[in-house]
């Protein structure tokens, strides 16, 4: 199981010649500086809207604070602290376009009409009603949207989960009837694998949306999952590229081959992963339904789950991200009062990716070899069609990175 894929459903625009819609993260809004490039990116290139995130770190930032005080994400105020990075950074940007004669149109989510659901700290789009956007456009405006946020029918401001601008772009995209969408972030494009972590690491030019489906869920932070949903679901034509260097980027694409015959496409690796282990003697209400119907309820996805015996009481064991722990040991606790549980935060989950992977076999026996000669515990193993992912401790990721690049991704 992974991130919640339902797929919203979004107002198409009639509009068929609007230009595309561009996101910008962290680091390309990390700075004055680089504010004032962007603009002079955005006049050069003309997009028809503007997404951005907040400002590098400010995000930690505020997360950081609201836990000094509580360590609840569930909640209205949670989400109106961590959006409002984002608020920043749609001002300073449409102070820089003005500044360059472009007459910006500045607008959080419920300006732009973002509507969500109501789970807080995770909120799905429901719908981008464009009116407000479109016009925008048809004053000659142009668009600088806060990306992460949105607003629930009632008027509450939710924010989409960490990444979670890139989504917005895609579904403003969406909404608005454009045809492109253009992820500006602060490497070439989609490597095989995070270029931070293995200098090995190379730009993918073409990547089949079902493979970076996987890669994003597994833990490739460059694009965030449900915007690739998204952009496969709408035909949004969807490119990563850097702010700071002329590089065509990565493109996602339709085709559904094995890239230049590779078994392997990428890596990926995800480092906010905490593995619960929980058992409960003589309830039989502790069962696998009601315990992962407990957790979906709280919009706590699931990832990894194992069950067996422990001391003749049923153990259940899965991994589910770390942002997740502390509301996924309350609900828990809550739930079943006698309930044993341990939370380990020390593991990381790293998969290989591939298409190529469907029509091949044996490909797990070498990644499990491969971790194995290099001295890494496998502690759980996840399978599917096109990935195989294995929990490990966290300070053997950048180990089990570089060896399992090594192992498949052929050298150039
Ligand atoms: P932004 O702030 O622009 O949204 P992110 O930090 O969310 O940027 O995503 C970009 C980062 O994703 C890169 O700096 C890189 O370290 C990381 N990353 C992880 N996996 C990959 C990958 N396969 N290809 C490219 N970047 C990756
Ligand atoms: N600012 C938010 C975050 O840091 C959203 C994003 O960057 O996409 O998670
Ligand atoms: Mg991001």
């Amino acid at each position: 199981m992974q991130e919640n894929t339902a797929i919203p459903i979004i107002s198409q625009s009639k509009n068929q010649t609007v230009g595309p819609v561009f996101k910008f993260g962290g680091t390309s809004m990390g700075s004055i500086e680089r504010i004032e490039h962007v603009a002079d990116l955005c006049l050069k290139l003309k997009p028809s809207a503007i997404v951005v995130s907040a400002m590098s770190g400010e995000t930690n930032r505020l997360i950081s604070l609201a836990n000094k005080i509580l360590e609840r994400i569930d909640v209205p105020e949670y989400d109106m602290l961590v959006a409002s990075g984002e608020q920043v950074s749609v001002s300073l940007l449409s102070l820089a376009l003005r500044k360059r004669g472009i007459a910006p149109m500045p607008m959080l989510a419920p300006t732009a009409g973002i509507l969500t659901d109501a789970q807080f700290s995770r909120a799905n789009i429901l719908q981008v009603k464009g009116e407000a956007i479109k016009e925008a456009l048809d004053k000659g405006l142009l668009p600088v949207i806060a990306g992460f946020q949105g607003v629930t029918e009632d008027g509450q401001l939710t924010s989409l989960g960490r990444g979670g601008s890139d989504t917005s772009a895609v579904a403003i995209a969406a909404g608005i009837g454009a045809k492109e969408c253009i992820i500006y972030t602060d490497v070439d494009g989609v490597f095989t694998t995070d270029p931070r972590i293995c200098s090995a690491a190379r730009i993918i030019r073409k990547i089949n949306y079902e493979e970076m489906l996987e890669m994003a869920s597994q833990g490739s932070k460059v694009l965030h999952i449900r915007s690739v949903q998204l952009a496969a679901k709408w035909g949004i034509r969807l490119v990563v590229k850097n702010t700071f260097s002329n590089d065509e980027g990565t493109e996602m694409s339709t085709i559904d081959e094995p890239i230049e015959g590779e078994i392997v496409s990428g890596i990926a690796a995800s480092q906010n992963e905490a593995w619960i282990q929980a058992t409960c003697a003589n309830t039989p209400q502790f069962n696998l339904s009601n315990v992962f119907d407990l957790l979906a309820k709280k919009g706590i996805n699931v990832d990894i789950i194992n069950q067996g015996e422990h001391n003749s009481s049923l153990k259940i064991s899965f991994t589910i991200t770390q942002t997740d722990s502390n509301l996924a040991m309350e609900t828990l606790k809550k739930e079943f009062p006698n309930i044993s549980l341990t939370l380990r935060e020390d593991v990381a989950k790293i998969s290989i990716v591939g298409v190529g992977m469907r029509t091949h076999a044996g490909v797990a026996a070498r990644m499990f070899k491969t971790l194995a000669n290099n001295g890494i515990e496998i502690l759980l193993v996840t399978t599917s069609e096109i990935k195989v992912g294995c929990l490990i401790l966290r300070d053997k990721v950048s180990l089990a990175v570089n060896a399992l690049h090594e192992e498949f991704i052929p050298k150039t």
